[in-house]
């Protein structure tokens, strides 16, 4: 799990690196260091997310473009649009493969929640828990009681 997110870290520093110049050139550079700051922090959400709960982040590109977007100007929209389809659909591949692999079964543990319908849940625990963040007042609780 470490090494997926060693990985996933490169990958939101490509895309940082292919978008950062296209920020809106007209805002103070006080404004622009800071609209970097915020892009960077965005791309390494998302892909912290990616490694942590690829099953369930739909349209992961959809959402860092969206969150993103505001600080870029329109003229640069489609090509940043493009940048970071082609660098979460890279990311997406690599973490399709580490599933494949099996990274994500048995050395990774699943939440230890049943789900309303009455099955396990299957997503993948916050770091040194026993529950996914859907399910983590269940640990409190059980904390509490211990
Ligand atoms: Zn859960």
């Amino acid at each position: 799990m470490v090494q997926i997110q060693a990985c996933m870290y490169q990958y939101s520093r490509a895309i940082y690196r292919s978008i950062k110049d296209l920020v809106d050139p007209y805002v103070d550079p006080e404004t622009g260091i800071e609209y970097r700051r915020q892009v960077l922090e965005a791309c390494e959400q998302t892909m912290e997310r990616l490694a942590t709960d690829p099953l369930y982040f739909a349209k992961p590109e959809r959402a860092l473009f969206q969150d993103i977007r505001r600080y870029f100007p329109i003229t640069a929209q489609a090509q940043v649009a493009w940048a970071v389809s082609e660098g979460v659909t890279a990311a997406c591949a690599f973490i399709e493969s580490q599933i494949e692999a099996g990274a994500f079964d048995g050395g990774v543990s699943r939440c230890r929640a049943t789900t309303r319908k009455g099955k396990p849940c299957q997503r993948t625990p916050l770091p040194d828990r026993d529950y996914c963040p859907s399910h983590q007042h269940l640990e409190t609780r059980s904390r509490v009681a211990a």
